[in-house]
């Protein structure tokens, strides 16, 4: 089903999601629902509280266009500065320049309860980080220079999380 994506403003965008403590039939339900919405929305991930639920759980797109889900995820490892444009689903036509890790290594669970840990590069590394963020409260708006926001009308599918 595809959600309501929450734009800036609302307040449990500012708030730090809860962890997950049952691998149920309604966070595999979440998990579907936030990779149909972040499809729908050309999204290159989401987390669950842009759709309004408080949980610590995000969908990112891998290089293969295919959906990552993970649910407690947590950064363990990154490595270096990569600096590159960024938007975000909830705040919409709006980019500026953030600087992320070039290299992150996360751990975090898969729907079904299994610990999973990922290395990721480049724009995998950025939307993961961006994704984790968004489960303590913080926007892209928070890390990014203030001197290289811009407005954008056409969609810009590709840069959107
Ligand atoms: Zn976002």
């Amino acid at each position: 089903m595809i959600r309501k994506i929450l734009t800036l403003g609302a307040p449990i965008l500012r708030e730090k999601a809860l962890p997950v403590h049952k691998f149920d039939a309604n966070l595999r339900r979440l998990i579907n629902d936030m990779i149909e919405t972040m499809k729908s929305a050309n999204g290159a991930g989401l987390a669950a509280p842009q759709i309004g639920v408080s949980q610590r759980v995000i969908v990112v797109l891998q290089e293969n266009d295919k959906p990552l889900p993970l649910v407690n995820p947590t950064i363990l490892h990154s490595e270096g500065i990569e600096e590159d444009e960024e938007g975000c689903l909830s705040i919409p036509n709006l980019y500026a320049i953030v600087p992320r890790p070039a290299y992150v290594k996360v751990s975090g669970f898969n729907p079904k309860g299994r610990a999973v840990s990922i290395e990721a590069e480049g724009i995998l590394a950025r939307a993961l980080c961006h994704e984790i963020d968004h489960l303590d409260g913080v926007l892209f708006i928070d890390k990014a220079y203030p001197d290289t926001f811009r407005w954008v009308k056409v969609e810009k599918a590709e840069s959107k999380r």
